[in-house]
């Protein structure tokens, strides 16, 4: 049995598939025969114009002719007469393909990430693509396709992206198992919205397991059971049988209204990465989205969605909710997400680093194209704008005034938009909390982020084992945080909502009943389940059990309470 941290409930029994980013290792030697080495090169390069008109072929197919041009262009730049003539001088120097292919790629990549320049840093993005496909080509490495896997498949990997989550096949993916993660890591998100149980940061667990082998995901216990005997194959099953039952019986609470037991009501919302997901939020009985994380349309690509692509997304998320309220959150990169194409500076410590509102303010382009996306798509739907990882009053400042700028430019073009479009801060940091006083006489609402909250409260990064026990929303300083900034907001007369992972844990759902949370932003799958835990309080004993809470000492004195009498 290996033992991990339980991401995305639910058994899933099936057979591990190996995804091994290919290694593009290879140690450089000196040729003697040049002429066969150039013939060796020339028809990689044949091969890779081939299969890039391939590919392009079928995206115009399935997506359209601007996102196949893009792959075409990498045609245009490996048949560039110089770019081929330096690969092919190298070559004649003795070189390996390999070798050469590489510093000459290499050398492009630096020349172009060092401008700043948006367009030419995509450029470097584009040579890094070819680089890899024409040494992959040379090295003869084939990489595997989640999308070609059969039934009952067990996907094992270090890391799951957001481009890997594209490929998977609901019906055929049973579970995930991971190396790296935590629960409120983007695997971990990504896992739970796909409603795939998971188990992640099982070190070594692409060395230790196989393709092919059988196995069983715990997603609940975080367990993966190996080589399972007939006995554990059928108690599993029950299980699973359990927990689909259990998954049913929550049908009971799909239309009804989210209120706690006194009849008060709370608006239940959900957490999207994609326009597409917002079907999801619909279908689980979501009451509108508190956190579209606009980053997955940055990541999932090779270069910057247009001003045009992202209108269309967050328009589209927008139609498909029907007027219920839509919160998008400005582009949060920086920390465990990384869009490989922005040419981000390696950081000592990128969590503490040029990232999210940060990053935007600096690169006041990018910002105003996704400002100028979301007022345009705001004429068409319920839309507020919501900026992540702010610590200072003059950051919001800043962002709102860009707004305004954005603002005045469409009114000249006679462009639709929402005068009266809210503008909200996304609470995640230890500084947002201390001053929620003062931001909150300047946002127009706040938006608990409690995964980075905990972190930043803690100074314990959400990812590293060695430091989870001290990464706990139940800890006494998160808890004051989280009550101070709902008590900032109520005294302002703003509304307070929370979309960190903690607004769907049934331990932490009477204090924030007691605190005076407003609205709840949970992942589509958790929405009938986290209405059935409001429902079962009444606020006076949601009050009870905070007032003993908040005078404990101890996140553990605190856990054992909660389980005690919630379970
Ligand atoms: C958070 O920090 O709580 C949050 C919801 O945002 P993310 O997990 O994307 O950082
Ligand atoms: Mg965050």
């Amino acid at each position: 049995m290996l033992k991990g941290i339980g991401a995305s409930d639910g058994i899933g029994i099936g057979h591990v598939l190996l995804i091994v980013e290919p290694s593009l290792h290879y140690t450089p030697t000196t040729v003697t025969d040049v002429d066969a080495e150039l013939t060796r090169y020339r028809s990689a390069v044949e091969q890779f114009c081939d299969n890039t008109t391939a590919q392009a072929e079928s995206i115009r197919r399935s997506t359209g002719d601007k996102e196949a041009e893009i792959l075409e262009g990498h045609i245009a730049i490996i048949r560039d007469p110089f770019m081929g003539g330096e690969i092919e001088k190298l070559i004649q120097a003795q070189q390996c393909a390999e070798a050469a292919v590489e510093q000459i790629c290499q050398m492009f990549i630096d020349m172009f990430s060092s401008t700043g320049d948006d367009l030419t840093m995509q450029r470097a993005a584009d040579l890094r693509d070819i680089k890899d496909g024409l040494l992959s080509i040379l090295l003869g490495v084939q990489e595997v396709k989640i999308s070609d896997a059969p039934a009952g498949t067990i996907l094992v990997c270090k890391e799951l992206t957001p481009s890997m989550t594209a490929g998977i096949k609901k019906e055929n993916i049973v579970g995930i198992v991971t190396e790296t993660g935590s629960q409120t890591s983007h695997s971990a998100i990504l896992a739970r919205a796909l409603e795939i149980p998971a188990v992640l940061s099982i070190s070594g667990a692409v060395n230790q397991l196989s393709s092919g082998e059988l196995v069983i995901v715990d997603g609940k216990a975080g367990c993966v059971v190996t080589a399972p005997s007939p006995e554990e194959v059928e108690t599993y099953r029950n299980k699973r049988e359990a927990f689909l039952r259990e998954r049913r019986e929550l049908e009971a609470y799909r239309g009804k209204k989210t209120v706690d037991a006194d009849g008060t009501a709370y608006e239940l919302v959900c957490n999207i990465g994609t326009p597409k997901d917002a079907h999801q939020a619909m279908e689980a009985d979501g009451e509108g989205v508190g956190l579209f994380r606009t980053e997955f349309l940055f990541m999932d690509r090779d270069r910057l969605p247009t001003e045009d692509e992202q209108f269309e997304a967050y328009k589209q998320a927008s139609l498909i909710l029907k007027g219920k309220p839509l919160i998008i959150r400005t582009l949060d990169i920086g920390g465990d997400k990384d869009i490989p194409y922005l040419g981000l500076a390696k950081e000592e410590n990128p969590f503490m680093g040029f990232r999210a509102i940060r990053y935007c303010l600096k690169n006041r382009d990018l910002f105003k194209s996704q400002i100028k996306a979301i007022l345009r798509a705001s004429a068409f739907g319920d839309i507020r704008i919501m900026f992540p990882l702010i610590t200072a009053v003059e950051e919001l400042r800043a962002g709102k005034s860009l707004v305004e700028e954005v603002k005045a430019n469409l009114r000249t073009s006679h462009i639709s938009f929402d005068e009266n479009i809210k503008v909200g801060v996304m609470t995640e940091t230890a500084a947002s909390g201390v001053i929620a006083d003062l931001l909150a006489k300047e946002a127009d609402f706040f938006s608990i982020g409690t995964n980075d909250l905990t972190g930043y409260t803690m100074a314990a990064d959400r990812g590293n084992r060695d430091v989870s026990y001290l990464y706990s929303p139940l800890q006494p300083s998160v808890l004051r945080m989280i009550r101070r900034i709902i008590t900032c907001a109520a005294e302002a007369g703003i509304p307070v909502g929370m979309c960190g992972e903690a607004a769907a844990n049934p331990m932490i759902i009477p204090l924030l009943l007691s605190f005076g949370l407003t609205e709840f932003s949970v992942s589509a799958p958790s929405v009938l389940k986290v209405r059935k835990n409001i429902a079962k309080w009444t606020k006076a004993e949601a009050d009870a059990i905070t007032e003993k809470v908040m005078a404990m000492t101890t996140e553990s004195e605190i856990t054992a309470y909660l389980t005690s009498v919630i379970g």
